[in-house]
C-alpha cells in the first residue's frame, strides 16, 4: 500500500477508536515518525495529510531541514536529545516532545534565551519505570513543575510517553491511563508557561488503546512508511 493509503487507513482507525471512547476524532493529531525515511517519503506523508512530523535524530533533522522536506507541516523532535546538541534543535522545530531530564530542560531554556525565543516543549514521562529509558518519573515531575516559573523561555504544552514494548495488545492500557490521569492532575496546577493540551502517546501497535485512554497525539512510523530497513546504509 502507498503512504497515502496507509494514512487513510490510520485516519479511519483514529475515527473508530475515538468513537469507541465518545471522543471527537479531530482532537487527535497524527504525527508521522519519520526516522530512517527520506525526504521524498516525508513529503508523501505530508501530502497525505499528516498533522506533523517527528524526527528522532539530530543528524536526520538537520539533513531533512536542509532539503526542505517538512514544508507544509510542523516538525517535532521526538528522540533522545543530548545536551550538547540543543543548538541544532532549539528554534528549528515547533515542538521538542522529548525533554527527558532536568539537565536537558535547563539546556533548552538557556539556548532559547540565547536565541531570544520561546521553545515549545513536552516533558517525557518514563511511565513504565524502565531502566533503559530516560524521562521523568511520576513522582519527580511535581518538583520540576514547581521550578517552571524559572524557565521563562520554554512553553510547556503537555506530556509524552513511550511505554514498554508490547507483549500482548492491551498491556499498555494501564500506562496510558496513568498518563491521562497525570495530565489531568497537572492541569489543575496553574502556571503561566504550563498547559496540558497535548498528551502524546500511542504508536503503530497501540494507538487505538492510547486514543481510548485520552491521547491527543499519536506518533506513527511503521504503519505509515512500512518497516524500517535497519540494514540499509543510514541516511546522511
Ligand atoms: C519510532 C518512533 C515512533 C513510531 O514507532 P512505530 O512503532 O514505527 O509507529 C514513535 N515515537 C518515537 C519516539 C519513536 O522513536
Amino acid at each position: 500500500m502507498s503512504i497515502a493509503e496507509n494514512v487513510a487507513v490510520i485516519r479511519d482507525h483514529i475515527a473508530l477508536s475515538a468513537a469507541q471512547a465518545g471522543r471527537n476524532p479531530e482532537e487527535i493529531l497524527l504525527c508521522a515518525a519519520t526516522k530512517m525515511n527520506d525526504a521524498d517519503a516525508v513529503r508523501q506523508a505530508i501530502a497525505a495529510g499528516v498533522d506533523c512530523c517527528g524526527e528522532n535524530r539530530v543528524q536526520e533533522l538537520t539533513q531533512k531541514l536542509s532539503q526542505d522536506a517538512y514544508r507544509g507541516a510542523p516538525v517535532h523532535f521526538i528522540g533522545h536529545l543530548q545536551t550538547n546538541k540543543v543548538k541544532q534543535v532549539v528554534g528549528k522545530v515547533d515542538l521538542i516532545q522529548s525533554v527527558d531530564s532536568l539537565r536537558l530542560l535547563e539546556a533548552v531554556n538557556r539556548e532559547a534565551a540565547r536565541q531570544g525565543i520561546t521553545q515549545n516543549i513536552l516533558l517525557e514521562i518514563n511511565i513504565g519505570k524502565e531502566e533503559s529509558k530516560s524521562g521523568f518519573s511520576q513522582e519527580e515531575i511535581w518538583e520540576v513543575l514547581d521550578k517552571f516559573p524559572l524557565y521563562s523561555n520554554v512553553n510547556l504544552q503537555g506530556l509524552m510517553a513511550i511505554p514498554p514494548i508490547l507483549q500482548n495488545s492491551g498491556d499498555n492500557d494501564k500506562f496510558f491511563q496513568e498518563m491521562y490521569n497525570l495530565s489531568v492532575d497537572i492541569t489543575a496546577k496553574k502556571s503561566d508557561n504550563i498547559s496540558m493540551g497535548i498528551l502524546s502517546m500511542g504508536m503503530s501497535d497501540d494507538y487505538g488503546s492510547a486514543i481510548r485512554c485520552g491521547s491527543t497525539m499519536i506518533r506513527v512510523g511503521t504503519a505509515i512508511f512500512g518497516h524500517r530497513n535497519y540494514a540499509k546504509p543510514h541516511l546522511g
